[in-house]
């Protein structure tokens, strides 16, 4: 059995959340353009960080996202493609590889750079993480993991102070350590802010020009960190990650135990527990509220949701590892 760390929050917020999740495999029907623009931009920077031109980038982002963005994505909207794919060519601009601060870190087969990483978490169960890239501070010669994050807001407080202690990335500095062997002190946040660029005549109020002359200056990126991990909060996260693992082990066996004793698991749905209830904006975030506030019909569940593999993007990089080939040192 495969666990990620989207699971267990989902599993910490609501049971039946979790359960419709990660054991029935129900989502929203449709592709979310968020997702699709943030994967498409991951693809342009794992050729940024193996030491490809910009235009190499920049056709790996468009091979994700200039078809189906066209199609589905108003010109007007912020995840438009003409305005993601300035902000992702104005990030390269910006950003050569050579100016940061740390390198990529290599081992014998290849850049650490879009890697599927998996621990043995307890019996039975592995974690499982996407390892963005592990890169080295050139001064200091200690390891990061380095992890990339688009938002529509990352000035926000909230959403720059909250990877201080958010158990994700306590989760890839141990998993990264205990996968690769190598001691990990933290991680960095690469953000990338997906806003809407302005584009009309009227002047800026920063840079005294027409707004469709600054554009490229309104983009947003701060490479956030290192935030460390000591061991006193691995510590913390692992007297956490492991019960936690243990009751959803526990629950999914309980599942499939009813399923096997002649009962339709999904029968056990409107019995589950409801724990989002009590948790501020839970349910407003949710993709079952409507279900759920239809008091949990399961006689429309198949036309309402779509059945999705919920690990399907930690597969797609199994499937699909960087071709270290044609990297260049
Ligand atoms: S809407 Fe609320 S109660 Fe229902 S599954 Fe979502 S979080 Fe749980
Ligand atoms: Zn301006």
């Amino acid at each position: 059995m495969m666990i990620d760390n989207s699971l267990l929050q989902s599993w910490v917020l609501c049971e039946t959340q979790a359960t419709m999740r990660y054991h029935f495999g129900f989502g929203l029907r449709g592709q979310s353009a968020p997702l699709l623009a943030g994967r498409a931009v991951h693809a342009a920077l794992a050729k940024w960080l193996t030491g490809h031109l910009d235009e190499e980038c920049l056709n790996a982002f468009d091979a994700e996202y200039h078809l189906w963005a066209t199609d589905n994505v108003s010109p007007e909207d912020r995840l438009s493609y003409p305005n993601v794919s300035a902000i992702v060519w104005e990030f390269l601009r910006r950003n050569p590889l050579e100016s940061m601060s740390f390198r990529v870190v290599h081992n014998e087969q290849g850049p650490l750079v879009e890697q599927l990483l998996k621990i043995p978490l307890i019996d039975g169960v592995e974690f499982a993480f996407p390892l963005d890239a592990l890169v080295q501070d050139k001064q200091t010669g200690l390891y990061y993991v380095l992890d990339h994050k688009t938002s529509g807001n990352i000035i926000k407080p909230a959403w720059l102070s909250q990877w201080h202690l958010a158990s994700q990335l306590t989760g890839y500095v141990y998993g990264a350590q205990k996968a690769l062997g190598i001691p990990v002190a933290g991680a960095y946040i690469n953000a990338i802010e997906l806003r809407k660029l302005p584009k009309s005549n009227y002047p800026c109020a920063v840079h005294g020009v027409k707004y469709r002359e600054c554009r490229l200056l309104h983009c947003n990126f701060q490479m956030l960190g290192p935030f460390t991990r000591s061991p006193g909060h691995v510590s913390m996260w692992l007297s956490t990650i492991l019960p936690l693992t243990e009751q959803w082990k526990a629950h999914t066996a309980w599942l499939h135990f009813r399923q096997a004793d002649g009962w339709n698991a999904i029968d056990q749905l409107p019995f589950l527990r409801s724990q989002g209830l009590f948790h501020y904006e839970a349910c407003s975030n949710c993709p079952y509220q409507e279900w759920c506030r239809a008091e949990r019909p399961l006689d429309v569940l198949d036309s309402i949701f779509v059945r999705q593999d919920p690990f399907e993007y930690l597969t797609q990089k199994e499937s699909s590892p960087l071709d270290t080939q044609n990297e260049s040192a």
